[in-house]
């Protein structure tokens, strides 16, 4: 099969690759039928994650079918269409058993698929930890609808749900992107007062306006007085950061009444500063990234009940021999690209 493979630093290349196959009882093989291209592919790409071994295949947001199971797998049954999970995990440690999967202690516990063994821009992918790592997609749900779930509407969910949103709540979310827009998906699920939006691409605020027409807009220059004037306490009950931009942590702090919320579901390219002299007072709660995706199922629950629909963000999609300009447009943000799906 042609698999999208991470050759070295800057160069990812369609090799042919056997296809894979069960080799420990809980592994399951799925049929990818749909995936995308995340920002930490290109990351990949880019040689900023260490812990990525050349010679893997990339991509971790990947819908398919079941095609194999060993002997263990409980959890789906072979011909079951999926929803694969951005992190493995064994389900059984002390953090697996808290809910805070992403410290799985496990040695394939995390980011493996994708990263350190083979991931799903490929016709096929090979899943450890099946029990865990796959959701069944309910009657009803299209491979679109599901793309998202196992990757940035976990961790779009996931920070909604540790940032305890209540009905009087003004929400504010840094960055439009296409996680910070699954954030806001997940984050109006909680029915907040009122949610703002922040974010600097012009284009990317008119793209959010259209899906979101309930959010109010608007840019990094004026945040602080828009927050202020479109809050009740002098500012946003809940902050959730997920721009990772140059000065958008600061931002974050600043925006946030006293006694808030400040989520970081970001992932920086630099240290950060917490400036705490200047936020004394101010009794701020800070709650920090790292999706915890073990919510998949119930992000499911959401989308067959039509309470959440992120296909909207998909507005490219290729075929996977196509993959190195699907690469292309999505890595510049040409026409408008927010997710593009790859078809194997
Ligand atoms: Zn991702
Ligand atoms: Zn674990």
């Amino acid at each position: 099969m042609l698999a999208y493979t991470y050759l070295e630093r800057g160069r990812f290349a369609l090799m042919e690759k056997p296809e894979p196959q069960i080799l420990e009882a809980q592994d399951a093989i799925v049929r990818v039928t749909l995936a995308s291209i995340c920002a930490s592919d290109l990351h990949i790409r880019h040689g900023d994650v260490p812990q990525a071994m050349p010679g893997i295949t990339v991509g971790h947001e990947m819908v398919g079918v079941v095609e194999a199971i060993g002997p263990d797998v409980t959890a789906v049954r072979v011909g079951d269409r999926v929803t694969v999970n951005v992190e493995t995990f064994c389900g059984e440690c002390f953090f697996c058993r808290k809910g805070y999967v992403n410290n799985c202690v496990h040695p394939l516990g995390g980011w493996a698929l994708g990263c350190r063994i083979d991931g799903g821009q490929a016709p096929f992918v090979r899943v450890p930890l099946a029990n865990q790592g796959l959701s069944r997609i309910p009657a009803g749900v299209s491979d679109a609808q599901a793309l998202f779930v196992g990757d940035i509407l976990a961790t779009g969910y996931w920070a909604a749900r540790i940032s305890q949103i209540g009905p009087e709540d003004t929400v504010l979310i840094l960055g439009a992107g296409p996680a910070g827009l699954c954030t806001l998906a997940c984050a109006l699920l909680h029915r907040p007062v009122r949610a703002i939006v922040c974010e600097k691409d012009a284009g990317r605020r008119a793209f959010a306006a259209r899906m979101f027409p309930q959010a109010l807009m608007c840019a990094p220059e004026n945040v602080e007085a828009f927050v202020r004037e479109n809050s009740a306490h002098g500012g946003a009950d809940v902050v959730l950061e997920v721009a990772g931009a140059q000065d958008s942590f600061q931002l974050a702090w600043k925006c946030a009444r006293p006694n808030a919320t400040v989520t970081v579901v970001a992932l920086y390219d630099q240290p950060q500063i917490l400036p705490l002299p200047e936020m004394y007072g101010k009794n701020l709660t800070f709650k920090t990234g790292g999706v915890d995706g073990c919510d998949c199922d119930a992000i499911l629950r959401e989308i067959a009940a039509g309470r959440l629909d992120t296909t909207p963000l998909i507005t490219h999609t290729y075929p996977l021999r196509e993959i190195d300009a699907a690469y292309d447009l999505f890595a510049n943000r040409r026409d408008g690209a927010m997710k593009v799906a790859i078809v194997p």
